[in-house]
């Protein structure tokens, strides 16, 4: 652990930041925060925009002294902490920070693909605020670059659905409309049955600039008049009321 200045640990030694960002009047839901990256992620999600952190050099990391610097100084302005990536629960140790940072006064947001609900289960605890990546159907994951199977994926995914059920915290689940991966009403409806009832659900457009693959960067996104009129259908056939549209063009 790395001590702050009132002799607290704050950063684990073992943490391993690919990036971060100071202000974000964004990323956490009517907070300002600092966003902390995370490198490597178990997907290969075509469109995904942080390519560059798939792999990332030990050299390149910024040190846990750095981080927690960074943090501080910040400290009369930030009031939460986003952790995403690359995917966050390839990190165990982040439990720790997440713990530390909730000792200090900040608040938490976690992103992850919700694969690994054991990680979930260990960060919920220190969580303002969790958003779930849902991709699609698991039957439709090997598209993303997964070897799992479909039964797993849906058994782990399963398993983040029923621990969020009981969380107190806001649970967001999104899902990256990508033709192809999410092609219609029909797989968005499969999809809710791995969404628990207290989530609010975005459907949000694909931006093909940034995306790490040529595929994806080729690939025209589906038009928000589009995903608005399937969040309407998908409103209507599954009776939730929290499903809306987040567009970029
Ligand atoms: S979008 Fe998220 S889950 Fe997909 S490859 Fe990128 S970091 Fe991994």
């Amino acid at each position: 652990m790395t001590a702050g200045p009132a002799g607290t640990p704050i950063v684990p030694a073992e943490i391993r930041c690919a990036g971060f960002q100071g202000t974000t009047l964004i990323d956490f839901p009517d907070r300002v925060a600092a966003i902390v990256f995370v490198p490597g992620c178990n997907l290969r999600c075509p469109y995904c925009h942080n390519g560059a952190l798939f792999e990332v050099a030990d050299e390149d990391l910024m040190p846990p002294e750095a981080l927690w610097e960074e943090i501080e100084r910040r400290r009369d302005f930030i009031e939460g902490v986003v952790i995403t990536g690359g995917e966050p629960s390839l990190h165990p140790e982040l439990g720790a920070f997440a713990r530390a940072l909730r000792e200090r006064g900040r608040e938490v947001k976690l992103d992850t693909n919700g694969l690994d609900p054991a990680f979930v289960r260990t960060m919920l605890p220190f969580l303002s605020c969790v958003a779930v990546d849902l991709k699609t159907t698991p039957e439709r994951y090997h598209l993303l670059g997964t070897r799992a199977g479909a039964c797993d994926l849906r058994e782990r995914l399963r398993a983040t659905k029923e621990i969020l059920s009981a969380a107190q915290c806001a649970v967001e689940y999104r899902v990256t409309m990508y033709p192809g991966v999410v092609d219609g009403v029909e797989t968005l409806e499969a999809m809710m049955a791995l969404v628990p009832a207290n989530a609010i659900v975005y459907l949000q457009q694909f931006v093909p600039n940034h995306a790490w693959s040529d595929e994806a960067q080729k690939t025209p996104p589906f038009s928000a008049a589009v995903i608005r009129e399937m969040a309407g259908e998908l409103r209507r056939r599954t009776g939730r009321d929290g499903i809306y549209v987040r567009d970029y063009s």
